[in-house]
């Protein structure tokens, strides 16, 4: 039995270590990555004198029904349990106005449950939310978070709350994301209330109920990271899935042989053909598209519909700088800045804390549709974020010690309204072929949890059909 796992990201190795899990030691199965390493977006790299992540930061504890997620049970697996560390404070702030609040509680994705007590940081049309008989949301609808919240609660709701929410994590906008697939429980309350307010307050229930059933032992870190860094995971995972691994390989294109796969992998000039049983796809949507071509062309295109959002990460090592006592802030892009947030990493976990006082911090910059301050040079990036948070936390920042720019080019899927569909029609049309299975951020969402499980779910897929 030879199996190809296509892509080394986070998706690819949990999917490599369940194969390996199932199939014990026998089983051929190689992983081809086209970079130098593996981890795709999980990246840990030796920073200052010390180490910062390039890339993902922390991954959640749990799932929405208080169980431990797919990315805690991974950790355990391969022996990092005792590594993990949870956050040291999780208050972040809000840049409104010029000031910075704190993030209003009891909102989901920064939806209220009570728009009326948004403590100033934004003020709700309260007068739109009204029933009208019917539920916000036909049984199979979707749409843009943005317009439901526009709709209902007015602009400045999405505009200084749920937008800079959405966008720390999918770098997107919430006029293009989908409400099926980023807010999936709001969007099924959606389906029965008749007013946003009621629906956020249900699924906020539904959520507290089944985290109440799952969490026995009480109250329990939402995020947990790894103690020396992220790609302490990703070699662990890639050891224990005693996977052959293939660097440098780029896979350039996947076709049937007989009743298994032909790969084509490697340079242009110098390419070289692998037969296998069975592949997982675990790359991004442009890539997965282009080798899905042959496959199924149907596929192939629902797969390329997926847009990504690049952004652009300042780090720097500050020496002593006057900072509040936050993990981090959101920066709505009402307010005009070219950052969108930043997290002080030094301040939210304990581990990262230097006695030294340096201060380790990281910006984001670039939002969904607008690259063109991507464009600039590194050291351009660098004087413009420590100008922006200068400004925005209201104090001089001294100069860094050690600061560089980590760009992700079509770092994050932006999954527009439908998304849930065209990966379910996806994975209908490539029912035909039992032996591929995709994975990864492409499909199921876009955390390491999400990742790890559609890797896990892949695997699974693969041995049900090869049996
Ligand atoms: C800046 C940033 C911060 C993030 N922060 C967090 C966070 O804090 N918490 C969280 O849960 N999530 C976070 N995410 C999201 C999360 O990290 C990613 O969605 C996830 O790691 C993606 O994993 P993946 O395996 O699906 O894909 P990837 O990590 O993209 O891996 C795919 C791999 O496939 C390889 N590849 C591509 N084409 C080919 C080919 N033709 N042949 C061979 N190999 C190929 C690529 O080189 C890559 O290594 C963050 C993402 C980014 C970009």
């Amino acid at each position: 039995m030879e199996i190809a796992v296509i892509g080394g990201g986070i998706a690819g190795l949990a999917a490599a270590l369940r194969l390996r899990e199932r199939l014990g030691p026998r089983a051929g199965i190689t992983i081809f990555e086209q970079s130098a390493r593996l981890g795709g977006k999980l990246r840990t790299d030796a920073f200052g004198e010390g180490y910062l992540e390039a890339g993902a930061e922390s991954f959640l504890m749990r799932d929405p029904d208080g169980s431990p997620s797919p990315a805690a049970e991974l950790v355990r697996r391969v022996g990092l349990g005792d590594a993990i560390r949870h956050p040291a404070t999780s208050q972040a702030a809000l840049a409104v106005d010029n000031a910075l609040r704190p993030i209003p509680r009891g909102t989901l994705m920064g939806v209220p449950a009570d728009p009326a007590s948004l403590d100033g940081v934004a003020r709700p049309d309260l007068d739109r939310d009204r029933d009208l008989g019917g539920p916000l949301l036909a049984p199979d609808e979707d749409m843009a978070v943005g317009a439901l919240v526009r709709a209902r609660f007015g602009d400045e709701v999405v505009d200084r709350l749920v937008d800079p929410l959405l966008g720390g994590v999918y770098a997107g906008r919430a006029d293009d994301l989908s409400l099926a697939t980023t807010v999936p429980a709001l969007a099924r309350a959606a389906r029965v209330e008749s007013t946003l307010a009621a629906a956020v307050r249900a699924a906020m229930a539904a959520g507290a109920r089944s985290a109440a059933r799952g969490a026995a032992g009480g109250a329990r870190p939402v995020f947990g990271t790894i103690d020396g860094g992220l790609s302490r995971l990703v070699a662990a995972v890639a050891e224990a899935a005693g996977a052959r691994v293939r660097l440098g390989l780029p896979v350039r294109s996947l076709s049937r042989a007989g009743g298994g796969w032909r790969l084509v992998v490697g340079s242009t000039r110098d390419p070289s053909t692998v037969d296998v049983d069975a592949v997982v796809l675990a790359v991004p949507a442009r890539p997965a598209a282009r080798l899905l071509s042959e496959v199924d062309r149907a596929a192939a295109e629902q797969v390329g519909v997926l847009d990504y959002a690049s952004v652009a990460l300042v780090r720097m090592a500050v020496p002593e700088p006057a900072l509040p006592a936050l993990s981090g802030l959101l920066v709505p892009a009402v307010e005009g800045y070219a950052v969108k947030a930043l997290t002080i990493f030094s301040t939210k976990w304990d581990h990262l804390r230097r006695a030294d006082g340096v201060a380790l911090l990281r910006a984001s910059v670039g939002r969904y549709g607008d690259t063109a301050v991507l464009q600039r040079t590194d050291s351009e990036l660098i004087t413009l974020a420590r100008d922006e948070l200068g400004r925005l936390l209201d104090t001089v920042l001294p100069e860094p010690v050690t600061a560089d720019v980590v760009r992700w080019g079509g770092g994050l899927p932006q999954y527009q309204p439908g998304h849930l569909g065209r990966v379910a029609a996806v994975r209908a049309a490539l029912a035909a072929h039992p032996t591929l299975a995709v994975a990864g951020a492409a499909y199921d969402g876009v955390g390491i949890p999400a990742c790890v499980r559609s890797g896990e779910a892949a695997a699974e897929h693969l041995l049900d059909s090869l049996a």
